[in-house]
Protein backbone atom coordinates (compact mmCIF):
# COMPACT_ATOMS: atom_id res chain seq x y z
CA UNK A 1 0.00 0.00 0.00
CA UNK A 2 1.12 3.23 -0.80
CA UNK A 3 2.09 5.55 1.63
CA UNK A 4 1.13 8.86 -0.08
CA UNK A 5 -2.24 10.00 -1.07
CA UNK A 6 -2.83 9.28 -4.96
CA UNK A 7 -4.46 12.96 -5.26
CA UNK A 8 -2.71 15.25 -2.86
CA UNK A 9 0.59 13.86 -2.47
CA UNK A 10 -0.43 14.03 1.66
CA UNK A 11 2.06 11.38 3.66
CA UNK A 12 -0.69 8.92 5.50
CA UNK A 13 -0.38 7.72 8.99
CA UNK A 14 -0.08 3.98 9.04
CA UNK A 15 -1.55 3.29 5.81
CA UNK A 16 -4.66 4.59 6.33
CA UNK A 17 -6.87 6.54 4.00
CA UNK A 18 -6.21 10.51 3.22
CA UNK A 19 -10.15 11.05 4.32
CA UNK A 20 -8.80 9.80 7.59
CA UNK A 21 -6.38 13.18 7.91
CA UNK A 22 -9.30 14.95 6.74
CA UNK A 23 -11.99 13.91 9.82
CA UNK A 24 -8.75 14.52 12.02
CA UNK A 25 -8.45 17.74 10.88
CA UNK A 26 -12.05 18.59 11.60
CA UNK A 27 -12.07 17.46 15.03
CA UNK A 28 -9.07 19.82 15.16
CA UNK A 29 -11.15 22.17 14.25
CA UNK A 30 -13.63 21.39 16.80
CA UNK A 31 -11.43 22.27 19.56
CA UNK A 32 -9.75 25.40 17.86
CA UNK A 33 -13.43 26.60 17.13
CA UNK A 34 -14.67 25.83 20.66
CA UNK A 35 -12.17 28.20 22.01
CA UNK A 36 -12.93 31.19 20.08
CA UNK A 37 -14.58 33.71 21.96
CA UNK A 38 -18.17 34.49 20.45
CA UNK A 39 -16.34 37.71 18.61
CA UNK A 40 -13.99 35.72 16.72
CA UNK A 41 -16.47 32.63 15.71
CA UNK A 42 -16.52 34.53 11.97
CA UNK A 43 -12.66 33.69 12.16
CA UNK A 44 -14.29 29.87 12.99
CA UNK A 45 -16.18 29.94 9.75
CA UNK A 46 -13.98 31.09 7.26
CA UNK A 47 -11.34 28.50 8.50
CA UNK A 48 -14.27 25.68 8.11
CA UNK A 49 -14.48 27.28 4.80
CA UNK A 50 -10.76 27.21 3.68
CA UNK A 51 -10.22 23.71 5.34
CA UNK A 52 -12.87 21.73 3.45
CA UNK A 53 -12.61 23.79 0.52
CA UNK A 54 -8.67 23.16 0.42
CA UNK A 55 -9.74 19.53 0.68
CA UNK A 56 -11.92 19.27 -1.93
CA UNK A 57 -9.36 20.96 -4.28
CA UNK A 58 -6.89 18.82 -3.42
CA UNK A 59 -9.23 15.79 -4.32
CA UNK A 60 -11.17 16.11 -7.30
CA UNK A 61 -11.73 12.36 -7.57
CA UNK A 62 -12.51 11.37 -4.76
CA UNK A 63 -14.99 14.44 -3.76
CA UNK A 64 -16.71 13.50 -7.12
CA UNK A 65 -16.94 17.18 -8.07
CA UNK A 66 -17.69 17.82 -11.66
CA UNK A 67 -14.84 20.28 -13.62
CA UNK A 68 -17.93 22.89 -12.96
CA UNK A 69 -18.38 22.69 -9.36
CA UNK A 70 -14.67 22.34 -9.31
CA UNK A 71 -13.68 25.11 -11.18
CA UNK A 72 -16.37 27.49 -9.01
CA UNK A 73 -14.72 26.56 -5.94
CA UNK A 74 -11.89 27.52 -6.89
CA UNK A 75 -12.88 30.52 -7.94
CA UNK A 76 -14.85 31.27 -5.04
CA UNK A 77 -12.06 30.56 -2.32
CA UNK A 78 -9.79 32.68 -4.55
CA UNK A 79 -12.10 35.52 -4.69
CA UNK A 80 -12.21 34.67 -0.75
CA UNK A 81 -9.07 35.17 -0.07
CA UNK A 82 -8.59 37.99 -2.38
CA UNK A 83 -10.75 39.78 -0.22
CA UNK A 84 -13.56 40.15 -3.02
CA UNK A 85 -16.30 38.57 -1.28
CA UNK A 86 -17.37 37.76 2.38
CA UNK A 87 -18.70 34.28 3.69
CA UNK A 88 -22.10 36.02 4.40
CA UNK A 89 -22.24 36.90 0.77
CA UNK A 90 -20.94 33.90 -0.58
CA UNK A 91 -23.62 31.21 1.37
CA UNK A 92 -26.76 32.39 -0.87
CA UNK A 93 -24.41 31.66 -3.83
CA UNK A 94 -23.45 28.19 -2.42
CA UNK A 95 -27.53 27.31 -1.53
CA UNK A 96 -28.10 28.36 -4.87
CA UNK A 97 -25.89 25.95 -6.47
CA UNK A 98 -26.76 23.37 -4.47
CA UNK A 99 -30.91 23.98 -5.16
CA UNK A 100 -30.46 25.25 -8.70
CA UNK A 101 -30.60 22.67 -11.83
CA UNK A 102 -26.35 22.75 -11.49
CA UNK A 103 -25.10 19.46 -9.76
CA UNK A 104 -21.94 19.77 -7.68
CA UNK A 105 -21.26 15.46 -8.17
CA UNK A 106 -20.47 13.46 -10.89
CA UNK A 107 -22.73 11.27 -12.61
CA UNK A 108 -21.20 7.73 -14.51
CA UNK A 109 -19.69 9.29 -17.89
CA UNK A 110 -18.76 12.32 -16.54
CA UNK A 111 -15.21 13.36 -17.19
CA UNK A 112 -13.68 13.01 -14.06
CA UNK A 113 -11.65 16.62 -13.02
CA UNK A 114 -7.96 16.69 -12.71
CA UNK A 115 -5.64 19.52 -12.19
CA UNK A 116 -2.20 19.23 -13.68
CA UNK A 117 -0.27 19.73 -11.13
CA UNK A 118 2.27 17.18 -9.80
CA UNK A 119 3.17 18.31 -6.32
CA UNK A 120 1.17 20.44 -3.89
CA UNK A 121 3.45 22.68 -1.45
CA UNK A 122 1.00 22.19 1.40
CA UNK A 123 -1.52 19.41 1.89
CA UNK A 124 -3.65 17.96 5.18
CA UNK A 125 -1.19 16.43 6.52
CA UNK A 126 0.40 19.66 7.09
CA UNK A 127 -2.31 21.03 8.72
CA UNK A 128 -3.40 18.29 11.23
CA UNK A 129 0.85 17.83 11.98
CA UNK A 130 0.59 21.66 13.36
CA UNK A 131 -1.96 20.87 15.70
CA UNK A 132 -4.14 23.45 17.42
CA UNK A 133 -1.96 26.53 17.38
CA UNK A 134 -2.09 28.77 14.34
CA UNK A 135 -4.66 26.26 12.81
CA UNK A 136 -6.69 29.01 11.51
CA UNK A 137 -3.76 30.55 10.00
CA UNK A 138 -2.72 27.86 8.81
CA UNK A 139 -5.88 26.56 6.68
CA UNK A 140 -5.88 29.86 5.39
CA UNK A 141 -2.16 29.12 3.99
CA UNK A 142 -3.40 25.75 2.45
CA UNK A 143 -6.23 27.26 0.80
CA UNK A 144 -3.72 30.51 -0.53
CA UNK A 145 -1.06 27.93 -1.49
CA UNK A 146 -3.57 25.94 -3.53
CA UNK A 147 -5.04 28.88 -5.57
CA UNK A 148 -1.41 29.92 -6.17
CA UNK A 149 -0.38 26.65 -7.90
CA UNK A 150 -3.24 26.49 -9.66
CA UNK A 151 -2.52 29.95 -11.32
CA UNK A 152 1.03 28.66 -11.91
CA UNK A 153 -0.07 26.13 -13.79
CA UNK A 154 -2.46 28.54 -15.56
CA UNK A 155 0.67 30.51 -16.42
CA UNK A 156 2.04 28.14 -18.14
CA UNK A 157 -0.61 27.26 -20.50
CA UNK A 158 -0.95 23.76 -19.66
CA UNK A 159 -4.39 23.72 -19.05
ZN1 LIG B 1 -5.00 13.32 -0.10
Amino acid sequence: MSSTCSECGARLVNGGACREQFDAMLLLEYEVVADLAATERARGEVAHFYAVSAYILQHPEGMKYTVTALNGLRHTVADHLAGRVTLAELRPRVRRAADGPARITRRPGDAVPRWPVTAWPMTVADVVEGGTPGYCDRVAAWAESIIRTLDAVDALGER
